[in-house]
């Protein structure tokens, strides 16, 4: 089995859910004791999320290089890193080390494309609903035009993310808010769900929608297993 790194701790609430899902998935393939091979490198959240909001993204890509690094030095194979948000610095992160990353958007298409899924809502941190890091990707690679919330229902969800979702909080009025912005982006086209934040399955799930959903978090888990197990 290869060796998986991650990139994770953005928030560890959500690397829990990887590890998680990539060690019950090496089982259910694998039987008996087995589990996933892999190495993490947890962040302190709060430093990325500073460095995130006073828009130092050289600070943060500085901070993703090296932390990639290490990882490849201690024995990786690959790269997940394990949030939406920061594949704001793929490129960098891809360029600055000798083993691949497995891009979170290249996971997670395929399966929008299987639904026939033509315009998906994208719930995601600010940075990734409206920056072209994440939409460029898909639309430029996987010929996938998402759509994004308005500019209120935006900075609510990012304020989900950050203030609840990623201290570990879960609210049931923010679980309301979030399923009445998809019915209301339903009504106007959305043919699906990308959960592209990897928080925001602990918050609402494929259950809740009457559309397809896309969870980012268990697509590029399963992904990175899929690597783990079939590569050389
Ligand atoms: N985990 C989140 C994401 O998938 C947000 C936290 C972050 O900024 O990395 O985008």
């Amino acid at each position: 089995m290869k060796t998986i790194g991650l990139l994770g701790g953005m928030s560890w609430e959500s690397t829990v859910t990887y590890y998680q899902f990539l060690n019950r998935m090496a089982r259910e393939k694998l039987g008996g004791l087995h589990s996933a091979q892999c190495l993490i490198w947890s962040f302190d959240f709060a430093e990325i999320e500073a460095a995130q909001a006073s828009g130092d993204w050289d600070r943060a890509t500085d901070m993703m290089v090296n932390a990639a690094r290490q990882l490849e030095r201690g024995g990786a194979d690959c790269l997940v890193i394990c949030t939406n948000t920061m594949h704001k610095m793929a490129g960098d992160v891809e360029a600055s080390v000798n083993i691949p990353l497995l891009h979170i958007a290249d996971a997670t298409a395929p399966s929008i494309t299987e639904n026939g899924c033509k315009t998906p809502l994208l719930l995601a941190t600010g940075y990734t609903m409206e920056q072209d890091f994440y939409k460029g990707n898909l639309k430029d690679i996987h010929g996938i035009d998402v759509r994004v919330p308005d500019a209120d229902d935006r900075t609510e969800i990012h304020r989900i993310i950050y203030e609840e979702l990623c201290k570990g909080e879960i609210w049931a009025d923010s679980k309301q808010t979030l399923l009445e912005i998809v019915a209301k982006e339903h009504e106007a086209g959305a043919d699906g769900v990308i959960f592209g934040c990897t928080e925001i399955g602990l918050l609402v799930s494929a259950d809740d929608f009457s559309i397809p959903s896309f969870d980012t978090t268990t697509l590029h888990a399963r992904a990175a297993l899929k690597f783990a197990l079939e590569t050389g």
